[in-house]
């Protein structure tokens, strides 16, 4: 029955984003009317989903944490989980480098006079380090901060543990309040086809051209080095590690992966990245830690487009990256992805870290900025692919451990 359901709505979904891409390409002449009156629907769903996602990572981290019971447990799966999202990441960041030495000659040469670019206040490495940490108990709920948000989780969740039975009346709250942001969760997902056709429209129908203009090779490479890591990569991994057939894992995440294409948030499809894993067998208590923890800092896909782009700005200055530069790229790209908010186009902001770090214009960005959105598109699905792969990963790891405990 479960299974069924969750057929309908993938079916649902992908109805909603093949509608879009129609609708889209007839209204490339009335992109103004598709962002006046379409993609604010787009947006009040993705509010709505942005809303519940707070309380969810809160709570889901909390009663995960609470239900190991075991501070040791969560050590170990904390571990495996990092282990895991940095190796994947210097690997994408590494596909996207070479992939994009061998395009390098059919990228376009646009010329880089005149190009201007405001780069945000960037953060250093030991900015996102320290902005981990919350000084506030409020501020990161306010703020959406997620890594905050984890942190406190975490703080809280292991003080449970330690009281022990004494707090076992929280431990039942903290299990209700989980299962009534769920139920919200479940009750704004309902509306997630709606949502899709509303946030994709607007998109098809202002880039729809620019995708066959001039950037068309450097989107096709950053797509083809996506479609390598996932095939590769996550195959590989899932299957070994994770004893699972990545055709069966493919499959199970078509839902998640759809609503990532079409809302560039990776953030936003946390709920339903949640409900694929857990249906194809991860467990509850290894999701619910994994994928907020992979949301806000395992960004496989933001760190290939940053590589990409990096060697593309590079060679339209005609400045060839040394091997030293690539390996220092290789480093910067992996911690911007970690630093990188899991919203839309967030990743082209944590760029100019990259560029800066082996002396590229960051003006340079300007060159890609205009079709943003299709790369985060790609990226943010391959952004939370990644994260589920983890899921299944140490899931398996973890009933393993405990069939040899016994
Ligand atoms: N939109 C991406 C995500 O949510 C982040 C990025 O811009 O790279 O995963």
């Amino acid at each position: 029955m479960g299974e069924k359901k969750k057929l309908s709505l993938a079916a649902q979904i992908f109805i909603a984003l093949v509608l879009a891409i129609i609708v889209g390409l007839l209204m490339q002449n009335a992109a103004d009317f598709a962002n006046a009156y379409i993609k604010p629907f787009g947006t009040i769903f993705l509010n709505l989903v942005k809303f519940i996602v707070c309380p969810i990572v809160l709570f889901s981290i909390m009663a995960g944490i609470v239900s190991m019971k075991d501070i040791k447990k969560v050590g170990i799966i904390g571990g495996t989980t990092l282990v895991y999202y940095f190796c994947t990441t210097a690997i994408a960041i590494t596909i996207g480098l070479i992939v994009a030495n061998c395009f390098k000659g059919f990228f376009p040469a646009l010329t880089t006079t005149d190009l201007s670019y405001e780069a945000p206040a960037g953060s250093s490495a030991m900015d996102v380090l320290v902005n981990i940490f919350p000084s506030n108990f409020l501020k990161p709920i306010v703020d959406a901060n997620m890594l905050q948000i984890i942190v406190m989780a975490i703080i809280v969740g292991f003080a449970i543990i330690l009281l022990g039975e004494k707090v076992a009346k929280t431990v039942e709250a903290v299990n209700r309040l989980n299962d009534i942001f769920m139920k919200c969760m479940d009750m704004i997902l309902k509306l997630s086809p709606i949502g899709v056709f509303c946030l994709l429209t607007p998109v098809v129908a202002s880039n729809g051209a620019a995708v066959i203009g001039s950037l068309a090779k450097v989107l096709l490479c950053a797509y083809l080095c996506y479609l390598l890591h996932a095939i590769i990569v996550y195959s590989i991994a899932v299957a070994t590690l994770g004893k699972m057939s990545p055709l069966k894992f493919f499959k199970g995440m078509f839902p998640a992966i759809m609503f990532a294409f079409s809302s560039a948030s990776s953030v936003g499809t946390l709920p339903l990245n949640m409900e694929c894993t857990e249906s194809l067998g991860a467990s509850k208590e290894v999701s619910s830690f994994v994928l907020p923890l992979g949301a806000t800092i395992n960004m496989d896909g933001t760190a290939i487009y940053q590589g990409v782009c990096a060697i593309f700005i590079a060679s339209c200055y005609g400045i060839n990256l040394t091997l030293g530069q690539m390996v220092t790229i290789v480093l910067t790209a992996t911690l911007a992805s970690i630093g990188t908010a899991g919203v839309p186009g967030a990743g082209m902001v944590m760029l100019s870290m990259v560029l800066a770090s082996v002396g590229l214009p960051i003006e340079g960005i300007a060159l890609v900025a205009g079709v943003d959105r299709i790369f985060d598109m790609g990226r943010t699905t391959l952004n939370i692919t990644g994260d589920a792969s983890c899921a299944v990963i140490v899931s398996n790891i973890m009933k393993k451990r405990e069939a040899k405990k016994g």
